[in-house]
């Protein structure tokens, strides 16, 4: 059976990294029997030149009907100045809301051939990988009441509300635990609970959540010091489960344990529906590097990345992840370097030549 990918390059570097990342699914379509089919739209800034939205109906539609979205990038100041709600950006609240991605992965590897690129020390993240789920469609961005409300003269406040329900807790702590089982098998859920009461239930569903993951071990921590681990010794983690903002904040911190943007993927995951149908996008974490657009310079690992979570979470293709990984990885090893990543004496290259080299690995190895 045929499966759809909708490609969405963006704005910015977006359509010179996708250009890097076709490259790779055109190999992968021709070399397996996944029949994979693309389509090309545009989003953001791009889609708002044209059709004066950030995204359009058509757009939302065939992005429901996919089987999976590979996004680039959106924004740019030249669209800053143009009204909040049309503003690239949306396209990407709309696309969460729409298709229900409530579930955020964002992987924090540190790549051996760029350890010196984290500002920790070599053996504080050396073989680092953690996975950091986020809830994505709730909580405090999400909660109601919210506002800036006027009291009197010269008096206002400002509120957001901090909401979860039970559902929600449940569905994100399932695909936490099951994330889980495939890597080390441990859990951290990181909450407030000693302070806000929502995060109180957060910790109570996800340890009755997990009565049903007996294999996988789960620890449960508070914000602030879990920031503070991951600074001090992030190893320890392998799965992190936690809400919206905490998310928002923790997925950042630990990807610069990292030190490098350009190299690290997400995804956003939907619910399985009774057909087995899971809505998916996957996208650099990234923006749109304005300041590097058109220059052939952006570092596409990061894309190339998200087809290999694609090719596990969307179409079931570990062994295919896995070997897209591999190519990195040797690319890397074998001294080739964007511009962002470059060290001293490796060899520096442009965004296609990278794609290219890329490509010439995983054809060795597919
Ligand atoms: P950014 O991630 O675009 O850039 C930050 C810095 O990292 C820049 O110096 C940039 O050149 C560099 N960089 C980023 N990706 C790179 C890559 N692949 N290769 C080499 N260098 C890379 O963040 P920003 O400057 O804060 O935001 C720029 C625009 O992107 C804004 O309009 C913002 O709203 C948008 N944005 C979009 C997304 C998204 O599409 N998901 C995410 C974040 C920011």
């Amino acid at each position: 059976m045929k499966k759809n990918i909708l490609m969405l390059p963006g704005d910015g570097i977006g359509p010179e990294i996708i250009a890097e990342a076709r490259k790779i699914v055109l190999c992968i379509n021709e070399r397996t029997d996944l029949n994979l089919e693309i389509t090309e739209r545009e989003i953001g800034g791009s889609s708002y030149d044209i059709h004066k939205k950030p995204i359009t109906a058509e757009v939302l539609s065939i992005a429901k009907k996919a089987d999976a979205i590979l996004l680039g990038s959106v924004g740019g100041a030249k669209w800053e100045t143009i009204p909040f709600n049309l503003r690239p950006e949306r396209a990407l609240l709309a696309l969460r809301k729409e298709l229900k991605l409530f579930a955020n992965l964002r992987p924090a590897i540190v790549f051996d051939p760029l350890i010196n690129a984290s500002t920790l020390k070599p053996e504080v993240v050396s073989k680092l990988d953690i996975m950091i789920v986020r809830e994505l469609t709730g909580g405090i961005y999400f909660g109601k009441p919210r506002g800036i409300k006027k009291i009197s003269s010269g008096k206002s406040k400002g509120i957001n509300s901090l909401v979860y329900e039970t559902y929600e807790i449940e569905r994100i702590a399932k695909i936490a635990f099951e994330l889980a089982k495939k890597r080390k098998g441990i859990v951290c859920s990181v909450d407030k609970a000693n302070v806000l009461e929502s995060t109180l239930l957060w910790r109570d569903v996800v340890s009755k959540t997990h009565k049903k993951y007996k294999d996988v071990k789960l620890t449960h921590m508070y914000v602030d010091n879990a920031a503070m681990q991951l600074i001090r010794n992030p190893k320890q983690f392998d799965v992190i489960v936690t809400t919206n903002m905490f998310g928002d904040i923790l997925s950042d911190a630990a990807s610069m344990l990292t030190g490098s943007l350009g190299m690290l993927p997400s995804a956003s995951l939907g619910s399985k529906s009774k057909s087995g149908k899971q809505n998916a996008m996957y996208e650099p974490i990234h923006g749109s590097a304005p300041d590097i657009a058109g220059g052939n310079v952006a570092n596409p690992l990061a894309t190339i990345l998200s087809v290999a979570m694609m090719m596990r979470y969307s179409f079931n293709k570990n062994n295919i992840a896995k070997i897209i990984e591999k190519a990195v990885h040797k690319t890397l090893n074998k001294g080739y370097r964007t511009a962002d990543i470059m060290q001293k004496g490796m060899k520096r290259i442009s965004t296609s030549r990278m794609g290219d080299v890329v490509l010439k690995e995983l054809i060795h190895l597919i």
